[in-house]
């Protein structure tokens, strides 16, 4: 018999990774207790890319249909220059032959499905919202995890068996492990924001504008039909490698000042990229940041996963399947292993170097590495067609090496 049955179970954060294991272990038949941080579940955020290896995980976990209902399928990944010209295309998702669907969708709505199953799935009092971990204890017996509630009090401190710490980028339980280390900045800023528009190209495009060394735009459609007129959602991001180094502030608000001059020329017979960042609602700026990947995750009865694990360039629209097949691999685990906390370290051993590959990747050679190879190539310069710069057999040699990487190549898909 394996020990998960009898284990208990505390998963500190209820983002995509912390309810993904939820509810992969009930799948198998185990029970567990998800401590988060906010108070209430609310629909935040701007858009999210699921690819299809994340979207593999979500249908197994029985919440494709919402996903398809509130989200837009992509059609096609299409990469331009900053002057508009067409370099590289290709087909996503089931148009690519997958079993499933590549989505763009609102981040709150993807939160606000994943907790409504979990609701039904674990019932209300598996799930305690108000709870922000703010540290854990450890001895032969068992870990003692401490929380405050939102006004700053402090909780009765909960005892259990494991830790599985879901707690994002800037973790908590971490930082007990990595007092010193620090979030890794490269001086490339972002600023997001969602706008009413009308369908660019097919409606069901995503985009990828200029390279990150002179300004990049990432744009794709969340929502379709946001007002009967046939608008959609549009979100976008700007991202742009400064010579400054400071970090922007994700606690702020971000300033049209402060990017708008690098797309002000940006008028394009299919877009007019202006137009289309004045017309978003508000603005935020993030800094694009990461963590050198370390070696060890897993600290006796504790152990982290997704954000808090791996935190990555959001390049490659990646971080989200990888939370997700953490989730299915650690609930695999414990389910057939006698020994939890032989299973914690089994999970690290599969999933750390996999995941330290990627973090570095999207560092060095991300998808939109196609847009900054091109530049390299062209001066950074208008071209008369792309073939006289690349041929489109390399542009997709560069795709695909990246998709084998992340994990959600064709082949590596067809594995159940
Ligand atoms: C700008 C940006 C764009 C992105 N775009 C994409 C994309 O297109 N596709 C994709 O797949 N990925 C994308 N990602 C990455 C993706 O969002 C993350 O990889 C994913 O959210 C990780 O899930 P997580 O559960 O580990 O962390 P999170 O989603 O951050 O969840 C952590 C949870 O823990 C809670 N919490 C924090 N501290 C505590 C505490 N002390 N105690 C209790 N609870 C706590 C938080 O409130 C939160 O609910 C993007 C990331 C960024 C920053």
């Amino acid at each position: 018999m394996n020990g998960a049955a009898t284990t208990k179970v505390a998963v500190v954060g209820g983002g995509i990774a912390g309810l993904g294991l939820a509810l992969s272990m009930a799948q198998r038949g185990m029970a567990c207790d998800v401590y988060e941080a906010v108070p209430e579940v609310r629909e935040l955020g701007v858009g999210i890319t699921l690819l299809p290896h994340a979207m593999r995980e979500l249908a197994a976990l029985g919440v494709q249909p919402q996903l398809e209902a509130v989200g837009i399928e992509n059609l096609e990944s299409v990469f331009f220059n900053r002057y508009g010209q067409f370099i590289y295309r290709e087909p996503r998702g089931r148009h690519a032959g997958y079993a499933v669907p590549e989505l763009g969708v609102h981040r709150g709505k993807l939160h606000r499905i994943l907790y409504e199953q979990a609701l039904t799935v674990l019932g209300p009092q598996h799930l305690h919202t108000g709870h922000r971990c703010a540290g854990v204890e450890q001895d032969v017996h068992g870990a003692t995890l401490h929380f405050t509630a939102p006004d700053g009090t402090r909780r009765t401190p909960v005892h259990v068996d494991i830790v599985i710490a879901c707690d994002g980028v800037q973790s908590t339980v971490r930082r007990q492990f990595y007092p010193d280390e620090t979030m890794a900045f490269a001086g490339i800023n972002t600023w997001r924001g969602v706008t009413r528009h009308t369908p660019i190209l097919t409606g069901k495009s995503y985009l990828r504008v200029g390279s990150i060394e002179t300004g990049k735009m990432v744009i794709y459609p969340i929502v379709d039909d946001v007002d009967g007129q046939g608008r959609q959602l549009v979100n976008w991001m700007a991202e742009i490698q400064g010579d400054s180094r400071s970090m922007n502030d994700w606690n702020q608000r971000g300033r049209l000042e402060d990017f708008g001059h690098i797309y002000k020329g940006w008028r394009f017979p299919w877009l007019d990229v202006p137009a289309l960042i004045a017309g978003a609602e508000q603005v935020l700026e993030y800094p694009m940041v990461d963590k050198d990947p370390v070696a060890q995750w897993t600290f006796g009865r504790v152990t982290l996963m997704g954000d808090a694990a791996h935190p990555m360039y959001p390049r490659g629209s990646n971080g989200s399947a990888q939370a997700l097949i953490d989730a299915r691999t650690l609930a695999e685990l414990l389910c057939t292993t006698a020994d939890p906390i032989a299973a914690l370290r089994d999970y690290e051993a599969q999933r750390l170097p996999a995941t330290a590959r990627i973090v570095q990747t999207n560092r060095t050679t991300p998808p939109d590495f196609i847009n900054t190879r091109v530049d390299e190539l062209s001066g950074g310069k208008p071209f008369r067609h792309i073939d006289d710069v690349i041929s489109q057999d390399e542009l997709r040699r560069i795709s695909e090496q990246y998709q084998r990487i992340a994990g959600f190549s064709r082949d590596a898909l067809k594995t159940p």
